[in-house]
C-alpha cells in the first residue's frame, strides 16, 4: 500500500472533524473521497500532508509512519497537494509559477519537466509569458496542477479541481487528471462533484460527518442507491 490512514482522529477545537478515519490508496490507483460540504475531505488531505494536528491515528506512506513528519518532510517523499481554489502566483507569468513548482531542482531537470508538463498541457506552453492572475479559471485549474507536476509526485492529492469551473472545463480537467494517472502517479482526488469522480476513479470512499460510511470500486457506488440519493442527485 503506498498510503494507509488507520483509525485518524482531528479536532479542531471542540469539533471532532475526524472520526476514526481508515483509507488506503494502493500504488498506481486513482482513488476518489466524496462528501458534501464539510463532511471532512479538505481535512483528511490536510492530516496527510501534516497541516493539522492528528490526534489519534497514523498515517503510513510508503512503509513508513509519517505521522509526526513536517510538511516539507512529507513532500520530499513525493506527497503533493494541489490545494482548493486553484492558488496560483497571480502576479508571476505561467512559466514563473512553474518555476517555483521545481525550485529546488537544478536547471536541467527542471526544463526536462518543464517540457513534459508542456506535452501534458500545451495551453500552458502557449500562455507561458501571460501572468497568471489573466488566465482563465480552468486555465489556473491546469497550472495549479502543472506546478505540482513539477515535483514529480509519488502520490498526487487534488482537493475539489471543478469548483467553480464550467462542465466542458471540468471536463476538461479531469482528462487532464486520467492522462496523468496513465503515465504512473498514484491519485487520490476529493470531489463534491461524485458524479465525475466515480466516473474517472477506480475506488472510492464515502466521508459523511467526520466518518467513512462507504467504500467500494467506482463502478460499484455508481450504482449504489444511497450514493445516488445522497451524491448523484438522485439520478
Ligand atoms: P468543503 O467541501 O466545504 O471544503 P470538507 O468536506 O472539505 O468540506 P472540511 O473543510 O474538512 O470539510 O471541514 C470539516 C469540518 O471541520 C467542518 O465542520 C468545518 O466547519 C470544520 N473545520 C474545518 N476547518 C476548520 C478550522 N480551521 N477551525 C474550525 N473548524 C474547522
Amino acid at each position: 500500500m503506498l498510503l494507509s490512514l488507520k483509525d485518524v482522529n482531528v479536532f479542531y477545537g471542540g469539533i471532532h472533524a475526524l472520526k476514526g478515519v481508515n483509507i488506503d490508496v494502493q500504488e498506481g490507483s486513482f482513488v476518489t473521497l466524496i462528501g458534501a460540504n464539510g463532511a471532512g475531505k479538505t481535512t483528511t488531505l490536510k492530516a496527510i500532508m501534516g497541516l493539522v494536528d492528528v490526534r489519534d491515528g497514523e498515517i503510513i506512506f510508503d512503509g513508513e509512519d509519517i505521522t509526526a513528519l513536517p510538511t516539507h518532510e512529507r513532500v520530499k517523499k513525493g506527497l503533493v497537494l494541489v490545494p482548493e481554489g486553484r492558488r496560483v502566483f497571480a502576479n508571476l507569468t505561467v512559466e514563473e509559477n512553474l518555476v517555483m513548482g521545481g525550485f529546488f531542482l537544478d536547471e536541467g531537470e527542471r526544463r526536462k519537466r518543464m517540457e513534459r508538463i508542456y506535452e501534458i498541457f500545451p495551453r500552458l506552453k502557449e500562455r507561458k509569458w501571460q501572468e497568471a492572475g489573466t488566465l482563465s479559471g480552468g486555465e489556473q485549474q491546469m497550472l495549479a496542477i502543472g506546478r505540482a507536476m513539477m515535483a514529480s509526485p509519488r502520490l498526487l492529492m487534488l482537493d475539489e479541481p471543478s469548483l467553480g469551473l464550467a462542465p466542458k472545463v471540468v471536463h476538461d480537467v479531469f482528462e487532464i487528471i486520467k492522462e496523468i494517472h496513465r503515465s504512473g502517479t498514484t491519485i487520490l482526488l476529493v470531489e463534491q462533484n461524485a458524479h465525475m469522480a466515480l466516473a474517472y476513479s477506480d475506488y472510492a470512499y464515502v466521508l459523511d460527518t467526520g466518518r467513512i460510511i462507504l467504500e467500494g470500486p467506482s463502478k460499484m457506488l455508481e450504482k449504489n442507491e444511497m450514493v445516488i440519493e445522497a451524491y448523484l442527485g438522485g439520478v
